[in-house]
C-alpha cells in the first residue's frame, strides 16, 4: 500500500502526539505510524509533565521563571548539554501546559515531586514544576496521565491526523541525503510506504531492549538494573535514525531506585522509602538518608555501591511511629494508607518467598539473611545509635529529626536496586530537533524528539525540576512539529 502526507510521525506516544497535533495545527497533513494498538506509550504509566510559567503556576503563586529553571538546569549539568535546546524547552513549557488545558487536559495542580528537609534544601530541593494530571476518576496516582493522552488523541483525530495502529515503522526512506518517507508494516504483515516532506521520530527509547541496554549502558536488566520495560520500547527509532545517517549520542538510563517487580509489591516499596537506616553490602552507610525522597539521587548512589544494591532497614518502633503519624517522607506515588496495609502485605510477600525482603530479631540474623557483612553492620548500628543519642549525624549530617535509634523490636529489611523509567538519548539533534550527522550536518526533513533524542540531562536526570521527561517530550514534539511544517512549506515555495 502507498500513502502520502506532508509529515509522517513515527509513533503516537507523548512526544509523537505533541508533534502530530502541532504539525496539523500549523496546516500540515499528518500520518502517524504506531506500533501498539493504543496511543501514549510509557506516558500512560506516569502522572504529569513539567511546565514553567503556566496559568496554574500563576494561580498558585509559583514564582519560578523559565530563565531560573534554565540556569538551574545548566548548573546541574555543568553546561555539558545543548544550552539553546534547554532554553527553548523551558521557555515554551508553560505555554505548553496552557495548550494542553485548552484541548481539555485538566491538572490537579502543580507540585514538587519531593521536598528536601531544611538542612539539605539548598542542594536538593525540588521546584514546583510537576503538573499532575487530573484522572478521569479517583485520586491522582500512577497512570493518571492517561487522561492527558486521551485528550491529545482526541485532539489529533479532530484535526484529521491519521493514526495507523499496530503499524510499526521499519525504515526511514532517504533520497539524496533527505528524509522522504517511512516504510511500515500493518498488522496483516502488509508493507506500507508513506511518502512525505518530513519525518519525525518519536519511539520512546530502548527500555524494553535488554541487549541495547547492555551494549550502550553496561547495565544487565534484571540483575544490575530493574527498570520499567514498557512493552514496545525496543529502540526502533534510534536504530532507524542511525541507519538513515543520524549521529549517535550516549544512551543513558533515566535512573531511580526500585525493587524487583515493584508494581506487584508497591506497598512494600513505598513503606521502605523512609530515612531509616540504609547500608550497602559492606554494612556501611552511603547516603544521608534524608535524601532518599530524591529517587534519582538515591538511584545514582546505589549505582556506585558494591553489586549496585543497598538495604533499607527499620524496626518495629519506627513502623509503629509511621503507622500513627504517617511516614517521615511522603511519597506522592505510593498509596497514602500504605502503613495500614503494610503488615498484611509483608506477611504475604514473606510467605511467598519474595527474595528482596527479610525480617529478623537481631542484626546478626538480619546480616546473615540479607547477605550484608555482619561485623561491619554491627559496627555501623553501634555508631549510628550513638549518634542518635547525641542527636547529631557526624558522618553525613542527616537531618537530626530523623536520627531515631534502631533495634527496638523486630527488624525489617528490603534490598533496593537501581531502577529506571526508561532510556534517554541516542539520536543527535540540534535545538530545532533536526537530526544531525556525527559531523553535525543536518539531515534535511528528519527530526527526532522525546526520549529517543533526550540528550539534555548529562549524567543524571534533574529530578529537582520534576516532570522533566514528559516536559521534554511534549516540548521537543511541539518544536519539531513547528519546524517540520516550516521546512516543508519553505521547500514548496
Ligand atoms: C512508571 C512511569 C512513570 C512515569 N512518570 C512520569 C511523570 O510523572 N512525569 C514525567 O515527566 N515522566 C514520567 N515518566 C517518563 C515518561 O512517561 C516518558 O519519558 C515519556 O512518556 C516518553 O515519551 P516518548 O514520546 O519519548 O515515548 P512514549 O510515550 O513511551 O511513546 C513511544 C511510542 O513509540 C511506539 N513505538 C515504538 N516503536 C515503534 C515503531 N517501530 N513504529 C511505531 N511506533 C513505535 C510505542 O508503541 C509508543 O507508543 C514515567 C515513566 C514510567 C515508566
Amino acid at each position: 500500500m502507498k500513502l502520502d502526507a506532508d509529515i509522517v510521525v513515527v509513533a503516537a506516544g507523548l512526544s509523537g502526539l505533541a508533534a502530530a497535533i502541532t504539525a496539523a495545527e500549523n496546516g500540515a497533513s499528518v500520518i502517524v505510524a504506531e506500533k501498539a494498538n493504543t496511543t501514549g506509550g510509557a506516558a500512560n504509566m506516569g502522572m504529569g509533565p513539567l511546565g514553567i510559567g503556566s496559568r496554574i503556576q500563576k494561580e498558585q503563586m509559583v514564582t519560578l521563571t523559565p530563565g531560573e529553571a534554565f540556569r538551574r538546569h545548566m548548573h546541574f549539568t555543568h553546561y555539558r548539554v545543548d544550552a539553546r535546546l534547554v532554553r527553548d524547552y523551558y521557555f515554551k513549557s508553560g505555554e505548553t501546559i496552557d495548550w494542553l488545558m485548552d484541548m481539555g487536559v485538566q491538572f490537579v495542580g502543580v507540585q514538587r515531586a519531593f521536598a528536601a528537609p531544611e538542612l539539605t534544601r539548598a542542594y536538593s530541593d525540588g521546584e514546583f514544576t510537576w503538573h499532575v494530571v487530573k484522572p478521569e476518576a479517583g485520586r491522582p496516582g500512577p497512570r493518571c496521565a492517561t487522561a492527558m493522552i486521551k485528550a491529545m488523541t482526541d485532539r489529533a483525530t479532530e484535526l484529521g491526523v491519521q493514526i495507523l495502529y499496530e503499524t510499526p515503522a521499519k525504515k526511514i526512506l532517504v533520497e539524496d541525503g533527505e528524509a522522504v518517507g517511512v516504510l511500515a508494516v500493518d498488522k496483516n504483515g502488509e508493507e506500507i510506504e508513506i511518502t512525505c516532506g518530513a519525518v519525525i521520530i518519536a519511539t520512546g527509547g530502548c527500555g524494553a531492549n535488554p541487549e541495547m541496554i547492555r551494549e550502550h549502558t553496561g547495565y544487565e536488566y534484571g540483575k544490575t538494573i530493574y527498570n520499567f520495560a514498557v512493552p514496545g520500547m525496543t529502540g526502533d527509532g534510534i536504530r532507524m535514525a542511525w541507519e538513515a545517517g543520524a549521529g549517535k549520542t550516549d544512551i543513558t538510563m533515566e535512573l531511580m531506585y526500585q525493587i524487583p517487580d515493584n508494581m506487584n509489591h508497591f506497598v512494600i516499596e513505598g513503606a521502605f522509602r523512609q530515612p531509616c537506616l540504609w547500608v550497602n553490602k559492606n554494612g556501611e552507610r552511603f547516603i544521608p538518608e534524608d535524601q532518599i525522597a530524591n529517587t534519582t539521587f538515591t538511584g545514582n548512589a546505589i549505582s556506585v555501591q558494591p553489586d549496585k544494591v543497598a538495604f533499607a532497614i527499620f524496626d518495629d518502633a519506627m513502623l509503629q511511629h509511621w503507622k500513627k503519624h504517617g511516614g517521615d517522607i511522603i511519597s506522592h506515588v505510593h498509596p497514602p494508607d500504605l502503613y495500614e496495609q503494610f503488615e498484611q502485605e509483608w506477611a504475604k510477600d514473606l510467605a511467598a518467598g519474595y527474595d528482596p525482603i527479610c525480617e529478623a530479631n537481631t542484626f546478626e540474623e538480619l546480616a546473615e539473611k540479607a547477605g550484608i557483612d555482619k561485623e561491619s553492620l554491627l559496627a555501623t548500628v553501634k555508631e549510628y545509635n550513638e549518634m542518635c543519642a547525641k542527636g547529631h549525624d557526624y558522618l553525613f549530617e542527616k537531618e537530626h529529626r530523623y536520627m531515631r535509634p534502631i533495634g527496638n523490636g523486630k527488624l525489617y529489611c528490603c534490598r533496593q536496586h537501581v531502577g529506571a523509567y526508561g532510556t534517554l538519548g541516542g539520536i543527535k539533534i540540534n535545538y530545532k530537533t533536526e537530526v544531525l550527522t556525527d559531523d553535525n550536518k543536518v539531515i534535511p526533513g528528519l527530526y527526532a524528539v522525546g526520549t529517543d533524542a533526550c540528550n539534555i540531562y548529562g549524567v543524571s536526570y534533574p529530578f529537582i525540576l520534576s516532570g522533566n521527561t514528559m516536559g521534554f517530550c511534549l516540548n521537543s514534539g511541539r518544536i519539531a512539529g513547528e519546524n517540520a511544517v516550516k521546512f516543508i512549506f519553505a521547500e514548496e515555495d
